[in-house]
């Protein structure tokens, strides 16, 4: 496939300017670079609007997007507000189905990282109605990445950059049924695997050694209480005993607090985590959703492991969020 990916900004107009005076013009061209790398090496062919810092103008970038007949235009920008904003925004043209579901395959990979703050027509924006995404033929995708006026966001994606530029190619390609070729690579003789839809729940607040209680699917409303920063616990039936478990934060979303209780409302969310040690602790760690092909090696103590190119060093996960 071909795609327009864009940085916003640039030259003469630097864009937004936040914490420790990072401008949004440096960072947009940055994501961009490392987006159209992952792209790339997954076989795409991508155009972009500026490789360095010079002025742009929408209308030829629209102009460049249509007369090179691409299938999508992805546009990164960061957002500015106060220091306590944070998160991140998809755009699209307002009445364009298919560029509004372009918009949330992006956002709901980017919001992984970052709160998710949905997606929004283009009327809706502090900029009014965005040229990009009214003057291109192809569905097209303005993406608030987060926060440059937030000092978590912008050292989220100092930390991640490389994930979010995988997760923004990912989001991209999903629109069209694709997924990224390969994500883990260098591993020969390796075992092919798809990661599955599980959210666990587990005896106890770690995931070493742990067998879930129960292997929540996506989409699953379940009551929670708080454990630690890291962790909740909730309660569930197995052979007519009450039994309470531990749940992973990354592995809920919308948790919100029931009136007058110490109980969260809260949807599970299935995904692998690999971390960057075999205790299945701390460190670097990386997600992947459901279906997301992957290679990595048989199981050794439990846990399956693969070498990630990109990060240079090994990762592992537990064997339930790995189908063959
Ligand atoms: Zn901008």
């Amino acid at each position: 496939m071909k795609f327009a990916v864009y940085a916003g900004h640039g030259g003469a107009d630097p864009g937004a300017v936040g914490v420790n005076k990072r401008e949004e013009e440096d960072l947009t061209l940055e994501l961009m670079k490392l987006t159209t790398d992952v792209l790339q090496n997954s076989g795409h062919t991508v155009i972009n609007n500026r490789t360095s810092d010079v002025n742009r103008d929408i209308s030829a970038d629209a102009r460049k997007a249509n007369s090179n007949k691409v299938d999508a235009v992805l546009e990164f920008h960061f957002d500015a507000a106060s220091a306590s904003a944070q998160g991140t925004t998809g755009f699209y043209c307002d009445g364009a189905a298919d560029s509004k579901k372009l918009a949330q395959c992006v956002n709901d990979e980017l919001d992984n990282f970052f709160k998710d703050r949905q997606i929004k027509p283009d009327t809706s924006t502090r900029h009014g109605r965005l040229g990009i995404l009214r003057e291109t033929n192809a569905p097209a995708t303005l993406q608030e990445v987060a926060f440059i006026t937030n000092a978590a966001d912008v050292a989220t994606y100092d930390a991640k950059k490389n994930q979010i530029a995988e997760a923004a190619a990912r989001g991209l390609l999903k629109y069209f049924g694709l997924s990224l070729k390969s994500t883990t690579n260098s591993n020969p003789a390796a075992i092919q695997g798809t990661v599955t839809d599980v959210a666990p729940l587990l005896p106890k607040a770690q995931f070493k050694g742990q067998t879930p209680i129960r292997k929540w699917k996506s989409g699953v409303n379940i009551q929670v209480r708080k454990h630690s920063d890291y962790w909740y616990k909730a309660s569930v039936e197995v052979s007519s005993k009450w039994v309470t478990g531990y749940i992973y934060r990354a592995h809920l979303k919308n948790v919100k607090p029931v009136k007058g209780t110490d109980k969260f409302t809260a949807t599970t969310v299935g995904q692998a985590i690999w971390w960057d040690n075999d205790k299945l602790n701390g460190g670097e760690v990386l997600y992947y959703k459901p279906g997301t092909k992957m290679s990595h090696y048989g199981a050794v103590k439990g846990l399956y492991s693969a070498w990630f190119s990109k990060q240079n060093k090994k990762f592992y996960t537990t064997t339930y969020w790995l189908d063959k």
